[in-house]
């Protein structure tokens, strides 16, 4: 029988911001495409994946989810291993979750002990802005794109979207450039498979790309 190898790059993608500006919802919206507006705290640091393609090459987005307090202490050292993009999210409507992307950007680097912080991979998301139809945003597009440029990141400045969840605008948008972002900028995993009957075997051990990590 012929084995024929396949390739796939696995991308881990780690979302973080305050409780409730809707890093769960994004992440539903992403991979399930769908909406719940009940606000259910996520408990226990978790990951969902998406299999998508970029420029040809499979790629597995695997999502990491902040967890119960969204507070540092509670996510283990596993939770941030082998980051290859940090998203930080705040709610246009809560000037408090805008101030405290410095905090998140701080501590994730804290955290992980990346060399070369600002040649790492942020990105930023500026989430329901559909909320009164934009009259009780708090936070200006202007404000925002402001300290993204303050912030160095390995493009010069820090992407920046503005997204709904509820009203699936500009996520998928967000997350492919996320996606993009951690291929060409991070440290991703090349895994390599056999294709026998269908079926996905792991045979040879995964390898880095030549990055700043
Ligand atoms: P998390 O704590 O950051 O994971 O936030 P969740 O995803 O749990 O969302 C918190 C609350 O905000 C929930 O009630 C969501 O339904 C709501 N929410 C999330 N995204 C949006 C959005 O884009 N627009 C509106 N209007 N509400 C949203
Ligand atoms: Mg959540």
């Amino acid at each position: 029988m012929s084995l024929s190898p396949i390739q796939r790059t696995l991308l881990k993608v780690i979302i973080l911001g305050d409780s409730g500006v809707g890093k769960t919802s994004l992440v539903q919206r992403y991979v399930h495409k769908k909406f719940n507006q009940k606000f259910k705290p996520t408990i226990g640091a978790d990951f969902i994946t998406r299999e998508i393609q970029i420029e040809g090459k499979l790629v597995t987005l695997q999502i990491w989810d902040t967890a119960g307090q969204e507070r540092f202490q509670s996510l283990g050292p596993a939770f941030f291993r082998g980051a290859d993009s940090c998203v930080l999210v705040y709610d246009v409507n809560d000037k408090k979750s805008f101030n405290s992307l410095q905090m998140w950007r701080d501590e994730f680097i804290k955290q992980t002990d990346i060399p070369y912080p600002d040649k790492f991979p942020f990105v930023v998301i500026g989430n329901k802005i559909d909320l009164d139809g934009g009259a009780s945003r708090e936070v200006e597009s202007k404000k925002a794109k402001e300290w993204c440029s303050s912030i160095k990141g390995p493009l010069g400045v820090v992407p920046y979207f503005e997204t709904s969840a509820k009203e699936n605008q500009n996520v998928d948008e967000a997350f492919f450039d996320i996606a993009e972002a951690a291929l060409f900028l991070g440290c991703p995993q090349d895994i390599y498979y056999e294709s026998m009957a269908g079926s996905l075997t792991e045979i040879v051990e995964p390898q880095n790309r030549g990055c700043a990590c």
